[in-house]
């Protein structure tokens, strides 16, 4: 993907753009994407959670509210409508169903109609025009792992190392809801090689730019760089209470127990000397390479026995006393800790794919992910447009969604999947 910016009246407003040279695979065409549209969008489920309760049926409620949230559209040949607005369920279904938008993008709600921002612009004060409530989302790309995966690279995606997903899914999940508080949290596939985490309680819509700036830091470990060995840094006598609970309750296991073998992070010169590089001593890494290779005849896995030989190395001895005990779990950081995308999540007016929509590259719907079961969840089977299409009958869906709890089959009226996305719980 490449960043387009937008100019708006001296604010960056970020939209993602799909790559020019777009493969469209049997999975997606736009007559699929009608039907789809048609029969199967959950346009009304969309309306309501957007609205929060300002849906003109709660006494207080504020009516303008769903009416002044953006919407973007991606149309087909790469044509953009930002700033469109609906003032009901009825409008914003009424305009997908007509221009069939290949990407749906959802951005903030602003202090006035996005769709007659220039009215109020040309009363001389461009601030009247401004962001005023926004999820506060997360954008984890697996593309972004590619220097600690070895299976796949770039927009690839594979069972070897989608459990990176899984991991980061646990740790920030985790932390926004036992050390920030926040309860209404929606997990959602990408469609391709990522997951969107979407904030929804009141008080993380209402965060400003720089409280979502230090939310961001907190999640910050990789203060490194191209040309640094060194990617994670974990200062101090002591971890951090949340990076210490994230390293005890799930990365540990998640890469002795699944990573170490499937991406064999031993197994040639170029990998074991990566690791190797992230030691800061060099009496302790020509040691340790003696070791291995003494080691290597050895029938057990050496991705397996080479990790223990460090560790012992490291964490017993006079090494322990001199703080390289830190290194294992820096090394383990830089393999699995999740990669965010800092940027997306610092500003309220990036905008981000709506749930439901269908990847145009893979076809596959952005379906949500249940984090409490995300272990199950397997992206090579998440249904596409075409099957999607495929299975459907006379007044009657069954659709394959392999995301709460293993094959998970869902009855389906025509027009309304029943996901629930109400304030981003799902039941
Ligand atoms: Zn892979």
């Amino acid at each position: 993907m490449t960043k387009e910016q937008i100019e708006n009246g001296g604010e960056e407003m970020l939209i993602d753009v799909p790559d020019q040279e777009a493969f469209i695979p049997d999975g997606f065409n736009a007559n699929y994407l009608k039907v789809y549209y048609g029969r199967l969008f959950p346009h009304a489920d969309i309306f309501k959670w957007m609205s929060y309760g300002n849906d003109g049926k709660h006494p207080g409620c504020d009516n303008s509210y769903f009416g002044r949230r953006e919407f973007s559209f991606t149309l087909d040949n790469d044509i953009y409508l930002r700033f469109q607005s609906f003032n009901s369920a009825s409008e914003l279904e009424n305009a997908i169903k007509e221009k069939c938008p290949f990407k749906i993008d959802i951005g903030p709600v602003y202090s006035v109609d996005p769709a007659k921002r220039h009215a109020y612009a040309q009363g001389g004060d461009n601030n009247v025009f401004s962001p005023v409530e926004r999820e506060l989302i997360f954008d984890i790309d697996i593309s972004d792992y590619d220097d600690v995966r070895y299976c796949c690279s770039g927009a690839d995606v594979c069972l070897q190392c989608w459990p990176l997903m899984t991991a980061a899914i646990k740790v920030i999940d985790t932390a926004l809801r036992d050390d920030f508080g926040f309860s209404h949290i929606l997990w959602v596939y990408s469609g391709r090689r990522g997951v969107h985490c979407w904030v929804c309680d009141g008080k993380a819509r209402r965060l400003t730019n720089e409280q979502r700036g230090a939310v961001a830091d907190y999640f910050r470990v990789y203060k490194g760089n191209e040309n640094s060995n060194k990617k994670v840094s974990l200062p101090g006598p002591v971890l951090h209470p949340f990076l210490a609970r994230s390293y005890t309750d799930i990365l540990r296991e998640f890469f002795e127990e699944k990573l170490l073998s499937s991406q064999q992070i031993f197994s040639t010169e170029e990998r074991y000397e990566k690791i190797l590089s992230m030691i800061p001593d060099e009496s302790v890494t020509s040691e340790l390479r003696g070791k291995w290779q003494e080691n290597r005849r050895s029938s057990n896995d050496i991705n397996v026995s080479w990790w223990e030989l460090l560790k012992h190395m490291l964490q017993s001895g006079k090494n322990k006393a001199q703080g390289l005990r830190r290194c294992v779990e820096e090394i383990v950081f830089a393999f699995t800790y999740p990669r965010l995308d800092m940027e997306v999540s610092k500003h309220m007016n990036h905008l981000l794919k709506a749930p439901f929509c269908v990847h145009p590259k893979t076809g596959r719907v952005c379906i949500p992910i249940d984090p409490q079961n995300c272990d199950e969840f397997d992206p090579t089977t998440v249904p596409t447009l075409s099957e999607v299409s495929m299975y459907m009958t006379d007044g009657f869906l069954l659709i394959c969604v392999t995301s709460c709890s293993g094959e998970l089959l869902q009855e389906l009226n025509t027009g309304c999947l029943r996901a629930d996305v109400e304030n981003g719980m799902l039941i």
